[in-house]
């Protein structure tokens, strides 16, 4: 093996007990469930020192000996991660909390945290000769992949809904990939890629179908443990689609534990979703385990139209065992607080993070959070990419 600078060890089964073979393409678990990344997290602990590590440049590949990338040589980046952690001027004044903060995912490569997830994919992928991606994608993971495939070198077909903003078709196209539009949802976009994979070769980088996406989406976790100077919040809020970056953190706090960077104090994590398309709140209250499908998803939060996901049962378990809780919030509850961003706080938005917001105000009613508590609401993409969607919200 050549040298590295990961101490990546395997693949594990996020459901079973079976291990894979890190070096080799791999994709689900024979059961089904994900698969996620295993590493020597003592020796890792013993060269990623904390003093060590504010030294180096802010982006995912800071925590570069826990990143599954073996060769550097393969590190495709634009410059992802490394986002800021903005305190509240003024709308955590407004709601009485002391200590309210925004993880502001707008400034990513290519507008959306979807950047850290498919930098890291397309860079392992590279690494392991994969010259064809295909993904199924609501738009923010279409122009990821897009952007870091033409980077790579490889070839990228992107299966989107047929009205998908036009941002997101023209920014695709312009990276070179090859394009198909879909009647239907990103479910069905799903079962479109699922065949062209079969039939033509690509592979897919689907939500947690590889698993590297998650790799990249839990540098946030590690973000945030900085950016509280060693120490992880109360809570955590987070718009739920495919639920990467929810298992992604959830992961990181479990490694900085192993790594005996943190005790056993989690943060709570909160889930989000549009009441037109709420699957996981809707398991979360039934009390399983499980996520049924959705029917008939709708919802302007296009991010956030996921009416069925392959890691449900990963989300709620870290809902239910960080003591968090899943909730909905209305498209009209969405629109105001994405506008309420940026009129108060600076912050122009996609729904999404509106809906975080949004969702920040009904724990605040449920007395779910304390004044003094460190919240942290994220803001997944930028407001640029749904002019057509927030031009409606101007008048409101
Ligand atoms: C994809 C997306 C989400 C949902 O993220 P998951 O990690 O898949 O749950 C939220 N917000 C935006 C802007 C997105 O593009």
């Amino acid at each position: 093996m050549p040298p590295t600078n990961s101490f990546v060890t395997g693949l594990y089964c996020s459901k079973c007990d079976a291990t894979y073979d890190i070096n080799s393409i791999q994709t689900l678990c024979a059961c089904g469930a994900p698969l996620l990344v295993d590493y020597d997290y003592r020796q890792a602990s013993e060269v990623m020192k904390y003093e060590k590590l504010i030294t180096r440049p802010p982006s995912v590949w800071r925590y570069r000996e826990i990143l599954p990338v073996l060769d550097d040589a393969y590190i495709v980046s634009l410059g992802e991660g490394g986002t800021p952690l903005l305190r509240s001027e003024n709308i955590g004044r407004d709601l009485g909390l002391e200590r309210l903060y925004f993880k502001d995912e707008t400034v990513n490569p290519t507008g959306s945290f979807k950047a850290r997830g498919l930098g890291m994919a397309v860079s392992r992928a590279k690494e392991l000769g994969i010259t064809r991606l295909i993904i199924p994608t609501a738009g923010n993971a279409g122009s990821a992949v897009a952007a870091y495939a033409a980077r790579a070198g490889l070839e990228c077909l992107v299966i989107m809904p047929k009205d998908v903003p036009a941002p997101f078709l023209v920014d695709c196209m312009y990276h070179g990939a090859q394009v198909e539009l879909v009647d239907g949802t990103i479910k069905d976009c799903g079962r479109r890629a699922a065949e062209r994979a079969g039939d033509e070769g690509w592979f897919s980088v689907a939500t947690l179908k590889e698993p590297y996406r998650i790799e990249g989406k839990k540098t946030m976790g590690y973000e945030l443990f900085e950016q509280f100077s060693r120490d992880l919040p109360e809570v955590i809020i987070y718009p739920t689609g495919g639920g990467t970056g929810l298992i992604g953190m959830w992961k990181a706090f479990d490694e900085m534990e192993k790594m005996g960077w943190i005790n056993g104090r989690r943060p709570k994590m909160v889930a989000v979703q549009p009441e037109g398309c709420a699957p996981i709140p809707r398991a979360f209250a039934q009390g399983k385990d499980h996520a049924e499908e959705w029917e008939n998803p709708s919802t302007l939060a296009a991010g956030l139209r996921v009416p069925s996901a392959v890691g449900d049962f990963l989300m709620l378990k870290a809902i239910r065992q960080t003591g968090g809780v899943a909730l909905t919030v209305t498209d009209a509850e969405i629109m105001r607080d994405t506008k309420e961003l940026a009129s108060r706080e600076g912050i122009f938005s996609s729904p999404e993070g509106g809906a975080s917001l949004s969702c920040l105000k009904k724990l605040i009613e449920m007395n779910f959070v304390r004044p003094f508590d460190r919240i942290v609401v994220f803001i997944t993409g930028s407001g640029y990419k749904y002019l057509e969607i927030l031009k409606q919200g101007i008048r409101d």
